[in-house]
């Protein structure tokens, strides 16, 4: 094994910010998979795409959403990696998947929108056309599993939000699935939260919703979904361990998801 110069380091690192590449990549994909590409909004020079099952039903799909936070890019990268690993499972599992909700912000590594927006606090309304777009593409569906997929610059390891639905929990599961790459963040409190082993496991509150604006995950859960995930990999760790723990806790979601069909 050859050991990576710094310029490696730096097209690695370009190569997960390349929001035309990475659009290219999911075209074949979904030509491979029989999947429907489509651009569901655009926002200043870029296209906004779902990639999606033929045949959605109204109950049984699972919705995976990455890119949502910029400068998060292990993120988009891990689901289009896993979903080029996957064609067989994408071609049967009813999927609404969406490979990056702020393109601007992963050209230009920012966890905001052009518009210095935090796009993971405005579902409360229709306010922001892409999120009221993407909101229109989900229609009445009630997802069977939703994971929205982050990084965290102060995480210390992995953890993940699995907020309260249905049991028995899989939080722990997750961990455990992903700890070959990257282990779980051990601290008691993370982002104001009460955590445990790498594990919070929130009730959505509201009254806090309303301060600092809904997230995706809250917005999905209020929607009817009993399974609801947010997976958060430290940026400090190498680009690929980050890439494989989310590739590591989506398998392992939709494996134990498929089960319980
Ligand atoms: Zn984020």
């Amino acid at each position: 094994m050859t050991k990576r110069s710094s310029t490696d380091k730096y097209l690695t690192r370009h190569r997960a910010h390349n929001y035309p590449r990475l659009i290219a990549r999911w075209r074949a994909v979904a030509a491979r998979a029989g999947l429907v590409m489509r651009p569901f909004a655009s926002t200043g020079e870029y296209k906004l795409y779902t990639v999606r099952s033929r045949k959605l039903p109204h109950t049984g799909t699972f919705y995976i959403s990455a890119g949502i936070h910029g400068d998060e890019p292990a993120a988009p990268e891990a689901l289009i990696t896993w979903a080029e690993k996957n064609t067989r499972l994408l071609r049967r599992q009813p999927l609404l998947l969406v490979p990056c909700l702020n393109p601007w912000g992963l050209v230009n590594n920012s966890r905001m929108d052009s518009q210095g927006r935090d796009l993971n606090r405005v579902f409360q309304n229709d306010s922001v056309a892409e999120i009221a777009a993407l909101k229109r593409a989900m229609g009445a569906r009630q997802f069977s599993l939703c994971l929205t997929l982050h990084e965290d610059y102060d995480g210390q390891g992995l953890y993940i939000y699995e907020i309260r639905g249905n049991r028995p929990y899989w939080g722990e599961a997750l961990l455990k699935a992903a700890r070959p790459h990257v282990p779980m963040d051990r601290r008691r409190e993370i982002e104001g939260r009460d955590s445990a082993n790498g594990l919070i496991r929130p009730v959505p509150d509201m009254a806090l919703f309303e301060k600092i604006g809904l997230p995706e995950a809250a917005y999905l859960h209020l929607r009817g979904c009993q399974r609801v995930f947010t997976i958060e990999t430290p940026s400090e760790y190498g680009l690929d361990r980050r890439v494989a723990a989310h590739i590591a806790i989506i398998s392992e979601c939709v494996r134990r998801a498929a089960i319980l069909e």
